[in-house]
């Protein structure tokens, strides 16, 4: 498809120029425009596909927009990967959009990985205390899981500059041990298609594992 070149303004940025069509269009504010838009996502898109990547990271690609743009973002991904043979680096704070378009699933805590898994495996069986805190949050469709234990996670987060001893997780953990302060545990397989940092899997029954919280 061709555009004239008179179609746009080369000394506005092109984000700018498409919500202001939008704003014309749809009579909305132009904040609402460029939260509704999503064509923002889209050029950045074209931008990366233009160098034909192998991979490409997505750093908070969709989590200012709405959520039905949310998902049109999130499945246009999923074609492209599938049209052009790719793999994305998924980074996201909202676990429905990293549900949605993940095989695999890292869950980080204060920069370091809690718990390593498939898709299925994380969301069915998770291992990490972190992860089942999470994901105990996420509204289920499933009528017999709805009601489930929501943990709540006592204190607010550590800062990263400067991160608790041993585990990073044990001013938080809700079955925290009195050696997870000073141990830090390492990424073990726990089944199949998980692995996992936390000290509850390092040596399962020993008399040690006695919980502090
Ligand atoms: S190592 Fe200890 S504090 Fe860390 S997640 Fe496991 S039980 Fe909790």
């Amino acid at each position: 498809m061709n555009f004239p070149s008179s179609l746009l303004n080369p000394v506005h940025p092109i984000g700018r120029q498409i919500a202001e069509s939008i704003v014309l269009h749809k009579k909305v504010s132009y904040k609402e425009a460029k939260k509704t838009g999503g064509q923002r996502q889209r050029i950045g898109i074209a931008r990366a596909l233009a160098l034909q990547p192998k991979l490409i990271v997505c750093d908070e690609p969709v989590s200012a927009l709405d959520v039905s743009i949310q998902a049109q973002i999130l499945n246009l991904l999923k074609e492209i990967q599938k049209d052009m043979g790719l793999s994305y680096l998924f980074i996201a704070h909202g676990i429905q959009a990293v549900k949605h378009i993940s095989d695999k699933i890292a869950v980080m805590y204060l920069g370091r990985i809690a718990e390593l898994a498939e898709k299925e495996a994380l969301f069915e069986n998770p291992h990490h205390p972190y992860t089942k805190a999470l994901l105990s949050a996420v509204p289920l469709p499933n009528p017999k899981l709805r009601d489930r234990e929501r943990i709540i996670l006592k204190g607010d987060l550590p800062s990263p500059a400067n991160p608790p001893t041993g585990c990073r997780f044990h001013t938080r953990c809700p079955v925290a041990m009195e050696k997870c302060k000073s141990l830090d545990p390492s990424l073990i397989q726990t089944s199949k298609n998980t692995i996992t940092a936390c000290l509850l899997f390092e040596d399962e029954g020993s008399t040690e594992n006695k919980m502090i919280m």
